[in-house]
């Protein structure tokens, strides 16, 4: 049944090709820069073919979900849950994730390094950053960031990684310059207890983009997948 998919080896190909390019241009030789499917209406079925053309990462997005597919999975691939996670949800992936990219506040932060340490675990997260300032997105807000990893600093069963982010669906590349400054203007600061090595940024429109900015995770769903049908 492979050659069903195999639209997603094209994707794939013409993905690898403009991250490589960008990466020649614009970063040093050993920068890793790694790319995460984002599964969110896919099924497992096509997400697997991926992980058998090599894609490592996945990205989970919505809780439900990932527990209706997770044990189809290939047992090879790694998953980060990427979505906006409600307190009372962190105890069904806090042993099958192997990061959490989605941290925008001390709460959700101080839940994660509870259920952590009950299951005798240390969890490795990102913080979410809001860095155009939206509304109605998730994440903290750049002047509110120092706030957030001093205090995650403190918690013995989190690992700060470094620092994620959905910037506006902009043409211009400003808030991608602005999320590169607020990382290196963090990692300068080396704050004990994070690291700062990880900046996840880059989605189908603008991971080209992205790497430009720094990025050393681009998270693409649609450019790997096709459009998402939520009818399914
Ligand atoms: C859906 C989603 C993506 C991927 O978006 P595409 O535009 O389909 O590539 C990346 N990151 C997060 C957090 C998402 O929710």
């Amino acid at each position: 049944m492979g050659s069903d998919f195999r639209y997603i080896d094209e994707n794939l190909k013409q993905i690898q090709y403009n991250i490589s390019e960008a990466a020649a241009k614009y970063r040093s030789p050993e920068d890793r820069i790694r790319l995460m499917a984002v599964t969110k209406t896919v099924s497992y079925e096509a997400v697997n073919h991926a992980v058998s053309l090599g894609v490592e990462l996945l990205g989970e997005n919505r809780v439900q979900e990932y527990q209706s597919k997770k044990d189809f999975y290939s047992k090879s691939a790694e998953v980060h849950f990427i979505g906006h996670l409600q307190t009372n949800k962190v105890k069904y992936i806090i042993n099958t994730v192997s990061m959490i990219q989605s941290v925008g506040s001390v709460k959700l932060a101080s839940e994660i390094n509870r259920l952590a340490e009950a299951n005798g675990r240390i969890m490795d997260v990102l913080c979410e950053v809001n860095i155009g300032g939206e509304e109605s997105k998730s994440g903290i807000s750049p002047v509110e960031l120092y706030e957030l990893l001093e205090r995650a600093s403190e918690m013995k069963n989190i690992r700060v990684c470094g620092l994620m982010t959905i910037p506006p669906p902009v043409e211009s590349d400003i808030y991608l310059g602005r999320m590169q400054e607020l990382f290196c203007g963090v990692r300068a600061k080396n704050i004990g207890g994070i690291e700062m090595n990880e900046l996840s940024m880059g989605m189908t429109h603008d991971y080209a983009a992205a790497v430009k900015y720094g990025s050393t995770l681009v998270r693409i769903g649609t450019g790997l997948f096709g459009a998402r049908n939520y009818n399914k």
